[in-house]
């Protein structure tokens, strides 16, 4: 059987690319600062949710240097509707880092990105390999699916991940990797997708051997999910003096799309309370209460602690979020673990679960 040419990959992109806004056009330079904003939008969110908010992202920090000096509020106002604070949080602090320790130019190396605040091993690699043109291996879920069923690699993910680097690395051609690094993710993402891969339209069709042995739908393979592995996190309950709760509305799409929820942090089952002032909606006095508030969804249970204080009357809330009086909560659509949540906190009597 043939070996998988990168030659191929990449004639098959230059006809076929994706035009994304945060992307180059064909022979053009990429902005590190464009890549760099878009991969860290990208990290849960789908390239259809997150172009319009880039674009408006970038209309209103146009440099790294315009984000770096803005304040706080104005980038998690722009980033309200992307779920997830933590991450914009991280976004300014890399900007600003970027500034105050590089003079505004993103490093080019896979290891002076890893360095920077929110940037861990795919972005640094992706960031590297797109913006610098580095030979630098960026493994998301659409290169594991492509490089699984291309060398039909039958280790378990995520154990899998190094010796797919590995294999994306020594195919990797040393003239253009960003692009190489690019059509890798295009190809997942629209020829060799989970379900049904366009097989036919694939430059790769003669070498791939899931193809050859018709298994592509039984790649990548995956270590079984350990069933119900607890995630944890913190919510805060802040209320205000004139009898107002923080409030927030979850993105549309996801779990609990579009319900009403006090502000939390991200639920992992890695999660550390000591960090958990950061993730904390305002710098207040926090006081934190006990027991943990457990719920189970359907694929993990949750366990979440309840921080709580109190804001002065005329306290604004931050950017994406409003304060609901307490008599208006009834009209909230509040999901099954905010109810627990707000019980905890003594604020809510279960007869008025809706
Ligand atoms: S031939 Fe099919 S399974 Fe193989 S890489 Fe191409 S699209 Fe994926």
């Amino acid at each position: 059987m043939m070996r998988p040419a990168a030659a191929d990959l990449l004639a098959w992109y230059d006809r076929h690319r994706r035009a994304l806004p945060w992307r180059a056009g064909p022979g053009e330079r990429p902005d590190p600062y464009r890549v760099w904003a878009s991969e860290i939008m990208l990290q849960q969110t789908t390239v259809t949710a997150v172009k319009p908010y880039f674009e408006r992202f970038m209309a209103r920090f146009p440099t790294v240097q315009a984000l770096a000096e803005a304040p706080s509020e104005a980038v998690m106002q722009a980033w309200a509707g992307l779920g997830y604070y933590s991450r914009a949080r991280n976004l300014h602090a890399c900007a600003i880092a970027v500034v105050a320790e590089h003079g505004g130019r993103f490093p080019d190396s896979e290891e002076g990105l890893r360095a920077l605040p929110g940037i861990g091993a795919y972005t640094a690699g992706a960031v590297a390999a797109i913006a610098f043109d580095r030979p630098a291996a960026a493994v998301d879920g659409n290169v594991e699916r492509v490089m699984t069923r291309l060398f039909a690699i039958e280790d378990l993910l995520p154990g899998a991940r190094p010796l797919l680097r590995e294999r994306v690395l020594v195919m990797m051609p040393q003239d253009r990797p960003g692009d190489f690094a690019q059509a890798l993710m295009d190809l997942g993402a629209t020829i060799c997708t989970p379900r049904n891969p366009a097989c036919g339209l694939c430059p790769w069709r003669e070498p791939c051997r899931a193809r050859a042995e018709g298994t592509q739908e039984s790649f990548p393979r995956k270590a079984a999910k350990k069933a119900g592995v607890t995630r944890k996190g913190a919510a805060f309950v802040l209320l205000r003096a004139d009898g107002a709760l923080l409030l927030r509305t979850r993105p549309p799409k996801g779990l609990l799309g579009g319900m009403a929820e006090v502000p939390t942090s991200e639920w992992r089952a890695d999660y550390e309370l000591d960090g958990a002032w950061q993730d904390a909606p305002v710098v207040t006095r926090w006081e934190q209460l006990s027991p943990p508030v457990r719920h189970v969804f359907t694929h993990f249970p949750l366990e979440l602690t309840v921080f709580k204080a109190s804001a002065p009357a005329g306290t604004q809330a931050p950017a994406g979020m409003r304060f609901t009086p307490l008599a208006a909560l009834g009209e909230e659509p509040l999901s099954g673990v905010m109810v627990k949540v707000l019980e905890a906190a003594g604020l809510y009597a279960s007869s008025k679960t809706r």
